[in-house]
């Protein structure tokens, strides 16, 4: 049987440096345990713009859609702000996401231990978090029509954005989180506003109603979404999956990923329909940027990205317990102590390179066999 397909878009900025790094993991994978994949590289965002004139080729964007999985490590720079809109480095990955239809997006929020006293919350509260945020990510307020800002009768002006969700957006977003859950503990908590918004009554009629014709093992609850922001900084272990619309996803999910510490840190996968092959379509992505700040300086922490990769291994390639090895991996290096400058506490110390760091996660998973 063939190798699955990989397609590897590194980007602008610290994307090389990190994917330089997830390249050594799927190496390993390759060498030890005998996983191989079909890895091919291609541009996007500015470095694509620089050869191609666009941020994104069709030929480019044909391979993300035969890819069986595409890695993205991160695009845009200052150098590229100037450009119109059209063909901004960030067009290129609304555009993978969008023609790929990527409608269910996971943003894991995962505290490892060694780092607990990074987050701004009790290190009780937030020690051993592991929580999933589902945020529908192709249709609701940033999508609706009508959409603008219009004159109105007083001379003035009214700016128009519409909430709006299907049954099919609301049911396929909400199988995505229950079977999540079926694969960690079982346990979904949807979030709206249904009670001031009719597309949140919506929204959770629909949610139950999956739950109960397909998913009735998996326990369900409701809550209000501001009541949810809430509920996740006093004390977010009592989730497991949570499922949302676009705009509140969007919140909540980075008000968790902050619960764990740095951006430096944080993974994602956005995944649509399962193909022919029963993979779905899939991008997995650091939630962090290009950070100029600190690009080609050997200063960006590849846990990211590598854990991105991980998540591929689990969601695509139906590698659960290899996903758990690299895990396992990052949180031994982070245990012995190696951190990269991102992670340095007031007490200081010498911080491991990026390369330092998938070196040491490589070690780890040798450690592992
Ligand atoms: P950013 O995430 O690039 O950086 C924010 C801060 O976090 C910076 O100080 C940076 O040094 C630090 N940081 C980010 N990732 C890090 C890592 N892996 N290791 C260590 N430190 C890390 O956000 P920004 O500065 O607002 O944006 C920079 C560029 O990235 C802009 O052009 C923006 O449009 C683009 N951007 C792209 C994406 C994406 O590709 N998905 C996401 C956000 C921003």
């Amino acid at each position: 049987m063939a190798n699955p397909s990989i397609l590897i878009l590194a980007g602008d900025g610290i994307g090389p440096e990190v994917m330089a790094e997830v390249k050594k993991i799927i190496g390993w994978f390759g060498d030890k345990r005998g996983i191989g994949f079909d890895v091919e590289d291609d541009l996007v965002g500015g470095s694509a713009y620089d050869v191609h004139g666009t941020p994104l080729t069709d030929a480019t964007m044909a391979k993300a859609q035969a890819a069986d999985a595409v890695l993205l490590g991160a695009v845009g720079g200052p150098k590229y702000d100037v450009l119109d809109f059209s063909v901004k480095p960030e067009r290129g990955l609304l555009r993978l996401r969008k023609e790929m239809d990527l409608f269910s997006n996971l943003r894991p929020a995962q505290c490892f231990d060694a780092l607990a006293d990074f987050s701004s919350l009790k290190k009780e509260v937030v020690a051993g978090l592991d929580i999933m945020i589902v945020r529908e990510l192709t249709s609701g307020v940033y999508f609706g029509e009508p959409r603008g800002i219009f004159p109105d009768n007083e001379g003035g002006r009214v700016g128009v954005n519409t909430q709006r969700y299907t049954t099919e957006e609301i049911r396929r977003v909400a199988r995505s989180a229950f079977e999540l859950a079926r694969r960690r503990g079982n346990k979904v908590c949807s979030m709206e506003k249904a009670n001031v918004m009719e597309s949140g009554i919506l929204w959770r009629e629909e949610v139950q109603w999956v739950h109960d014709n397909e998913y009735p093992d998996v326990e369900l609850s409701h809550m209000y979404a501001d009541a949810g922001a809430m509920q996740l900084v006093r004390w977010p272990k009592q989730f497991d999956v949570i499922v949302t619309d676009n705009l509140f996803g969007d919140l909540l999910s980075d008000c968790a990923a902050m619960l764990t510490g740095s951006l430096g840190m944080l993974p994602s996968a956005s995944l649509g329909a399962p193909t022919a092959t029963g993979r779905p379509k899939a991008l997995y992505e650091p939630v962090h940027g290009s950070a100029p700040d600190i690009a080609g300086q050997g200063k960006a922490n590849p846990i990211a990205c590598i854990l991105s990769f991980a998540m591929a291994l689990r969601y695509s390639f139906d590698l659960g317990e290899e996903a758990t090895r690299v895990e396992r991996a990052v949180e031994a290096v982070l245990a012995d102590g190696a951190r990269t400058a991102d992670l340095m506490g007031p007490e200081g110390g010498v911080p491991v390179s990026t390369a330092e760091m998938g070196d040491l996660i490589v070690k780890a998973l040798d450690a592992s066999l």
